[in-house]
């Protein structure tokens, strides 16, 4: 049973909106067309033929000629930062990124500061994004009290009190026998558990992915094999234990192999990629900038090839941002020393579309596919634009050219791979439940009826 994007919690309330005149896409539908897209209390009341559609009652106008009306992003990966960390994020300017970059939700990763490990945590952020999320924000409570990785959370409870699963992402659960626990009491309580695969013994002190490139630096490296035992050890575990997981953030060609193993032998088990994976390699890292430091690490080439044909062959189910902010002082100091993380909320769908899209490497439907499709890791409906469905939507103007950063951030970091980089196309508005949750500043819009 699916729950819409909008039961999650957010500061917005349902709408009603005429959008008019854009190009709408939705491939899941088959559909691309020019449509009016009528929408009342937060649904999709009608498709109509451009021009014909008559404003519903207290409705706002939305000329959107020259956009593109897409379903909204879903973002299952992202790091908001509260409680803890307020100076380099919090949920008011997380979801601000969220909605900037076209997303009509994101899922908040649990290793805050201490980390959300009981109930009552989750109950009380649920509540705080009710006040100043500006899009449904979900949560997940840690598998392990504390992360430390040897005591299981009271996961029942944390369901309970709405947790959509778990995760100690930024660390992995380097027991076998604490996360074949973990996935029977995942088969019990239903959600998600979602893996930062990493063997530290293999990982040790490495900076960067292993390869020529940390050979050449003298850098510690990470080996791929790190990730992908990991991965073929947790997918042998669910299948034992009929339980589900989700594979988070894959740098390497081994890991898509595993996941393609797991998925012949029938587990449950999904996967993602990060923007950065999909258009960086480690050739980044020869410039020493910690922009370019992050957990999994940028890999070669031959793997980035692998995880574009696993984006492309739908093997990777997602993409997730694994926004990940970090003020400017813990990034401006050797590689070595630097935190890893990247944000990547405001910039994912122009990153994907101005270096996979334009070039003709990735078809612009896989992207929106890709995009949306995290929702379902939660039990939630895809965003879709069809009669009846809840109105999640982005407006997008593939035309537009900017410059990343050059404008600041929403977010309260500044942590982006991408900075400087001239980027083509740009969300004009994110509409959730039929309400506008972002605007671009350039972006005029319509009269109020
Ligand atoms: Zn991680
Ligand atoms: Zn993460």
């Amino acid at each position: 049973m699916s729950r819409a994007v909008a039961d999650l919690n957010w500061r917005g309330d349902s709408g009603s909106l005429l959008i008019r005149g854009a190009r709408v896409l939705d491939p899941r539908k088959g559909l691309d067309e020019s449509r009016d897209v009528v929408v009342k209390q937060g649904r999709i009341a009608e498709l109509a033929a451009p021009g014909e559609a008559e404003l519903p009652e207290g409705a706002e106008l939305i000329e959107a000629a020259g956009l593109v009306a897409m379903p909204a992003f879903f973002d299952p990966h992202v790091h908001l930062r509260q409680i803890g960390e307020e100076y380099k994020e919090d949920l008011e300017t997380g979801t601000r990124a969220a909605a900037a970059g076209g997303f009509c939700g994101v899922v908040a990763m649990a290793n805050t500061d201490p980390a959300t490990d009981e109930p009552e945590t989750v109950a009380a952020m649920r509540e705080q994004a009710d006040r100043e999320a500006s899009v449904p924000t979900g949560f997940v409570g840690t598998v392990t009290v504390g992360m430390r990785g040897e005591e299981l959370t009271e996961m029942a409870a944390m369901r309970a009190a709405g947790a959509l699963g778990f995760s100690d992402d930024g660390l992995p659960i380097t027991s076998a026998r604490v996360m074949r626990r973990a996935l029977q009491y995942q088969h019990l309580v239903g959600g998600n558990i979602l893996l930062h695969e990493e063997d530290p013994e293999l990982s040790g002190d490495g900076v960067m992915g292993e390869g020529v490139v940390s050979a050449a630096l003298g850098l510690a490296g990470v080996p791929d094999v790190s990730e992908s035992t990991m991965i073929a050890r947790d997918a042998a575990l669910c299948l034992h234990e009929d339980a589900r997981a989700h594979v988070q953030h894959l740098s390497a060609r081994r890991s898509v192999e595993a996941i393609e193993v797991a998925k012949q032998r029938g587990a449950a088990i999904t996967a993602e990629l990060t923007p950065h994976h999909l258009v960086l390699t480690d050739e980044e890292v020869r410039s020493l900038d910690a922009r370019f430091k992050m957990n999994p690490p940028l890999r070669s080439e031959d793997d980035r090839q692998a995880l574009i044909e696993a984006l492309r062959s739908g093997t990777v189910d997602c993409i997730g941002t694994d926004h990940a902010p970090h003020a400017t002082h813990q990034k401006e100091v050797p590689f070595e020393q630097a935190l890893m993380g990247v944000i990547g909320l405001e910039t994912a769908f122009p990153v994907l579309y101005t270096a996979l899209v334009e070039p003709g490497i990735v078809e612009l439907e896989t992207i929106i596919e890709r995009m949306t499709a995290g929702a379902a890791l939660f039990d939630l409906e895809i965003p879709t634009i069809a009669p009846d469905a809840e109105a999640n939507i982005t407006l997008i103007d593939l035309e537009a050219e900017w410059e990343a950063g050059a404008d600041g951030w929403e977010s309260r970091s500044s942590n982006s791979c991408f900075t400087g980089w001239k980027l083509r196309s740009r969300p004009a508005a994110t509409i959730v439940a039929g309400s506008v949750a972002y605007r671009q500043r350039a972006f005029r819009m319509g009269a109020v009826a």
